[in-house]
């Protein structure tokens, strides 16, 4: 990223971290993927109970590795036999990872979901939620923020599961109903109704997808 790209997401940022607060959510911001990571282990407890839901930028920042090593007890879907006992256990986690399909320029969060599990636990279930977001999610409205989600985040995602959807082969959404179709559930996160429950770091780097 150049150097007047990252003052300008220094500024935006500020921008979204008003919109946060207004909408009774915790902003941080984080210059690089370092902050970003020491910002999360800070907020997170030893000992906490952790799951997660498709969070790549959590991957990025080094997040999830840190916690499997760590002194937590991580709900780890990916490794277990059982995986709707995975899903069900994440909603009575100490902490929910997540990422963001898209964050508007005033604090409201995107998410599109097929099997629904990253959705219904950001919006009820986990006692807290993390979302980790580069500034390469934020959009100008909510709006945008749909179109991002439906254009940019839907297809990559459907093509690194290998779906066969449209948007996996040219690279937009369709607006399928395809069997292999992610675009199930859409969840906009405008406000959250319990105080400390939704934490969003912001990133000033490019993250996911
Ligand atoms: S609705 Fe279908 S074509 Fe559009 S992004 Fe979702 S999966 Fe892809």
């Amino acid at each position: 990223m150049n150097e007047m790209t990252a003052k300008r997401n220094r500024l935006l940022a500020q921008k979204v971290l008003k919109g946060l607060q207004s909408r009774n959510m915790s902003g941080y911001y984080a210059e690089t993927k370092e902050e970003a990571l020491k910002q999360a282990l800070d907020l997170i407890p030893t000992g906490s109970v952790i799951a997660m839901g498709g969070a790549t930028s959590a991957w990025e920042v080094g997040l999830v590795e840190a916690i499997k090593q760590g002194d937590y007890r991580f709900i780890d879907r990916d490794h277990t036999d059982d995986k709707r006992a995975a899903m069900l256990a994440a909603y009575d986690a100490d902490w929910f990872l997540s990422g963001a399909n898209a964050i508007t320029e005033d604090g409201v969060l995107v998410n599109i979901d097929g099997n629904a599990n990253r959705v219904s636990a950001i919006a009820q279930g986990p006692k807290h939620v993390l979302f980790v977001v580069g500034m390469n999610k934020v959009c100008p409205d909510a709006d945008t923020a749909m179109k991002r989600a439906r254009n940019v985040a839907a297809p990559v995602n459907a093509q690194r599961f290998g779906l066969n959807t449209p948007c996996a082969k040219t690279g937009s959404c369709m607006d399928c109903k395809s069997p292999d179709t992610i675009c199930c559930q859409f969840l906009t996160t405008r406000y959250s109704k319990h105080p400390g429950r939704i934490h969003v770091i912001l990133v000033n780097e490019e993250l996911g997808f």
